[in-house]
């Protein structure tokens, strides 16, 4: 994608624009690579995000910019406000693929999806985990019901982990020492920094490491080798874990990132949410609104938790499969009511299954006998995971409703 109307070529040092240098890169997605950049006027660090060059993603990223904006200026004195990535501004830049739309924010560190990685996919441990959700929340009170936007693409890998001054320490020694050391730096347009959590550091991956993690992200998800039967009971098929969960930084602040495919809830857009992540009203064409960025919370606290995805609606050659995603929504909430299962465009996909012959298995049952949680932790998460999760999205706690839940209080 690195060719004419897509990412654009870049080297650490590059002057990006006349006072933004590059330091390094910072991650990717479907939009833009990420670039940690030192700003020589104000000799502070900023992350730069530079959208691919086609004029499809830039008009895309111009909605982002009008979003960002919006929550940037409406209410900067709301708890949630800086819960919300900040963003600076916007310019251009030129490539040999074309121009660049440009976005700088606020300079963050991993995103949780990195830590999930680092935990070995044992997830973190439940006090982090609390603090962690109840800032998203907080972040979706502001976003929701002040900014009037839907995120529609809330995951680990979008919510990122404020970065400290030791950590920008690190992040600094780390490129001047690898630098010192004279070593061969790897191509920066397909590195990405990586963090581990042992060393405490930001680390430089070999070129293939990135691939490998999300590799290691596929594999080591429930197992792909059964076939889903979706007119056989489905099987849950929860990895149990390897070791102990994650102790999380007592101050961690994490902020949501990525509005990139956001929407305001008067204009709403589809198709919306990463599968795992979908609400069941998306899947099944029905009409969403806010509750369906709460539905998406409840996925990223079971996988925080436990460092498995809740939902993993794939076939085993690895296609989303829509019956086999409500056959497993079926499974775990016990049944979907008849009037809201009626509701969407897609609502043949239920006919397909046989439900009769799907058996209930409640999270809390899943909690204890996978992942050895004792009685009273597991039923605490149940009680809030399927509060999160109610199949109506109009009865669906919202982001205010969702923080005084007793699981994140107790
Ligand atoms: P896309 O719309 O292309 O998915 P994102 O906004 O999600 O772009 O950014 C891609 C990745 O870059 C993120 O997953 C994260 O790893 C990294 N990143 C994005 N913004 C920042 C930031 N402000 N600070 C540090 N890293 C960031
Ligand atoms: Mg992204």
């Amino acid at each position: 994608k690195y060719c004419r109307g897509g990412y654009m070529p870049i080297e650490s040092k590059q002057i990006i624009r006349y006072n933004l240098e590059i330091v390094r890169k910072l991650g990717w997605g479907h939009f833009s690579t990420v670039w940690m950049a030192k700003n020589l006027t104000t000799d502070s660090f900023v992350a730069v995000k530079i959208i691919q060059s086609s004029p499809k993603y830039r008009m895309v990223s111009f909605k982002e910019i009008s979003l960002l904006e919006h929550v940037k200026t409406t209410d900067p004195s709301h708890p949630g406000h800086k819960r919300i990535i900040f963003f600076y501004e916007y310019f251009f830049a030129n490539s040999i693929n074309g121009v660049h739309l440009c976005l700088t924010f606020e300079l963050m560190g991993p995103s949780l999806l990195d830590l999930l990685v680092q935990s070995n996919h044992c997830g973190l441990e439940q006090p982090g985990v609390k603090k962690i959700i109840t800032q998203v929340l907080l972040g979706l009170t502001y976003l929701h019901h002040t900014c009037q936007i839907i995120h529609t693409d809330l995951k680990p890998e979008n919510i990122l982990i404020k970065i400290t001054n030791s950590y920008l320490n690190e992040l600094i020694d780390c490129v001047n020492s690898f630098e010192a050391r004279g070593l061969k730096k790897p191509k920066s347009y397909v590195t990405a920094l990586e963090w581990n959590q042992n060393k405490n550091l930001f680390v430089e991956p070999e070129e293939s490491e990135i691939f490998s993690i999300l590799k290691k992200r596929v594999q080591s998800c429930p197992s792909k080798t059964e076939k889903p039967e979706f007119l056989k009971p489905v099987m849950a098929k929860f990895r149990k874990p390897l070791n102990m969960p994650l102790l999380v930084d007592p101050n961690i602040q994490v902020k949501i990132a990525d509005l990139g495919n956001s929407c305001w809830e008067s204009k709403r857009i589809l198709p919306i949410q990463t599968e795992q992540y979908r609400a069941l009203e998306v899947i099944i064409g029905a009409d969403y609104s806010y509750p369906a960025d709460i539905w998406s919370v409840a996925c990223i606290t079971f996988e925080l938790c436990t460092g498995a995805f809740l939902f993993e609606p794939y076939t085993e050659e690895n296609l989303y499969c829509i019956e086999y995603h409500l056959a497993l929504i079926w499974k775990l909430l016990g049944g979907i009511p008849l009037n809201i299962a009626r509701s969407g465009s897609r609502s043949s996909a239920l006919i397909n299954l046989d439900s009769e012959n799907i058996s209930f298995q409640k999270i809390g049952d899943i909690l204890k006998e996978i992942y050895k949680w004792n009685d009273f932790n597991a039923n605490s998460l149940e009680e809030f995971l399927e509060s999160l999760l109610n199949p109506i999205p109009r009865i669906r706690p919202d982001a205010f409703d969702a923080l005084n839940l007793k699981w994140l209080n107790n």
